[in-house]
């Protein structure tokens, strides 16, 4: 059986404590691989790599660094097909959704080769008579990445492309479900001209990343994965003194108005609802009709179920694959099996074009409450809810008493609406007939509520922000013949 191994210093390297952890072949159910769980020593070393590589990355010049992620944007361009691949096989995405993303991933490596620009800082001259004050912006030194199973290469691109132009050294760790690709990505950097030891990856699982938060020359940790685990990494690191941004988990809400046209809601409600089999945190999970245009709406998205094709990625026709595993499928069925609520089309039953992996159909459940467990917890699968109200407001009240405040997004043709939804909606990333407002690169990504532990949002310019720290000079050169004591506090004016 293949081993996943660990990326130090420039190479592949095999894990040493024993502790294998088994990668599936979501679409077969069969084991395909293993990883071996990092040591605390192993999380040390990859820690040590970093820091040592630390002082003459950052004395590379801002063109030299963004040189390096041009080149690595042409290698993953040149790679797109494999990388796509890979991503298919651990998580079992279809390989046009897995193109999606690395679509999106990239983005963010074009967004980083503008360092250059981003990192000017700010200059005043004759702040005071004589002195100028500038500000710079500067490095961390090792900062860490923990990232989750449903964006193997997006979401270490959202976090390493500006670290690494900023100067600092990154240690990755992945999720230890389909960890192949981060030494794909590790393997191209290192093709791209970076450095041995700027970027390492440990594998492995909660005792690597109790290493990292805990470890001292680590200054600061990007999280993104399941809400108690990001809110309990942003406790421990910011105890620890650590800089941390955390995304957690969602439920998005997409609020249909009786205005909305009914074909293109339902066609982005299924989109958005079962694309990824529903295993993205901007998935939307529920749909809340306002009025009439619940019943339409609902006959329109179970007519559109019945035509999606579950299957592997290997199926050409596949629009769906199976989740990630087959604890998690049965945990999502789980909530169709306890549910009161009206069970309109039933996943379980769906027909798949091959076995016996880890597949569910696409599942819709009219009527739900909000006091059921369908509707309060984060589902991560192909299962969407509606909830039927009766006016805007109660479906403003609804999202906005939400816990999760990842997305959400409005479906009108009232431009008035959409705008006052805008205003009065308590979330981080809104859409306006837009189902997945993923923002594009040279935005922030972030939620709200317990989707974001911290004040930064993830890439963009706040990931430049998150990834730096501000130095502010202020400056003089005077003719020594003008020197004199004053023990006045200064003065500019
Ligand atoms: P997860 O929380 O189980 O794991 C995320 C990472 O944390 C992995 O690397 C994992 O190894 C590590 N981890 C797991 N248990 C840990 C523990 N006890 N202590 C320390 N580290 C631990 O998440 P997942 O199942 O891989 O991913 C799905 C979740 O991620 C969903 O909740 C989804 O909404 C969320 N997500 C959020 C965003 C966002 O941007 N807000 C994006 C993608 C995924």
């Amino acid at each position: 059986m293949r081993e996943i191994k660990h990326w130090l210093d420039g190479a592949a390297v095999e894990g040493t404590s024993g502790r294998q952890l088994p990668v599936w072949d979501p679409a077969t159910g069969e084991q395909q691989a293993y990883v071996v769980a990092a040591t605390k020593e192993e999380t040390d070393r990859a820690v040590a790599s970093a820091l040592k590589a630390f002082p003459a990355w950052r004395a590379a010049s801002l063109s030299r660094r963004a040189e390096v992620m041009f080149r690595f944007r042409e290698l993953v361009d040149a790679n797109r097909k494999e990388i796509a691949a890979l991503v298919s096989k651990e998580h079992g995405k279809t390989e046009a959704d897995a193109a999606g993303e690395l679509a999106r991933g990239l983005e963010n490596i074009e967004f980083a080769t503008g360092a250059p620009h981003l990192l000017k800082g700010g200059y005043s001259e004759q702040a005071s008579s004589g002195v100028d004050v500038y500000s710079i912006r500067q490095p961390l030194g090792v900062v860490a990445g923990i990232t989750p199973f449903n964006f193997p290469a997006m979401v270490p691109m959202w976090m390493f492309a500006n670290a690494l132009v900023c100067g600092n050294t990154f240690v990755l760790k992945p999720s230890e479900k389909d960890p192949s690709v981060s030494l794909l990505l590790a393997d191209l950097l290192r093709q791209a001209g970076l450095p041995d030891g700027v970027f390492n990856v440990v594998q492995g699982d909660r005792e690597a990343v109790e290493t990292l938060l805990s470890h001292p020359d680590v200054q600061a940790l990007s999280f993104v994965g399941s809400t108690p685990i990001a809110k309990a990494v942003y406790e421990a690191g910011t105890r620890a003194g650590k800089r941390v941004q955390a995304l957690g988990g969602a439920k998005n809400h997409m609020v249909v108005l009786p205005d909305a046209d009914v074909d293109s809601a339902a066609d982005a409600a299924v989109s958005a609802g079962y694309g990824s089999a529903g295993e993205r945190c901007m998935a939307i999970s529920v749909v809340v009709a306002v009025g009439a245009v619940a019943d339409p709406l609902v006959a329109a998205i179970s007519e559109r179920i019945g035509r999606i094709a579950v299957g592997p990625a290997s199926d050409p026709a596949a629009e769906m694959g199976p989740l990630i595993t087959r604890e998690h499928r049965d945990k999502v069925a789980g909530y169709l099996a306890g549910t009161t609520a009206d069970i309109v089309v039933d996943g379980r039953e769906a027909p798949v074009s091959s076995g016996p992996g880890f597949f569910l159909g696409a599942s819709l459940v009219d009527r739900v409450s909000t006091d059921e467990a369908l509707y309060t917890d984060e589902i991560f699968g192909p299962v969407l809810s509606v909830v039927r109200v009766d006016s805007y407001d109660e479906a403003v009240k609804l999202v906005n008493d939400n816990e999760y405040g990842n997305g959400t997004a409005i479906f009108t043709r009232d431009g008035g609406a959409a705008r006052r939804f805008q205003y009065d909606v308590v979330c981080g990333m809104v859409g306006v007939n837009v189902p997945v407002p993923v923002p594009v690169a040279y935005y922030s990504f972030g939620g709200w509520k317990s989707s974001l532990f911290g004040d930064l949002h993830m890439y963009g310019p706040e990931g430049i922000q998150f990834y730096t720290r501000s130095k502010v000079v202020t400056s003089r050169w005077p003719d020594p013949a003008t020197s004199e004591v004053d023990l006045g506090f200064p003065k500019v004016r």
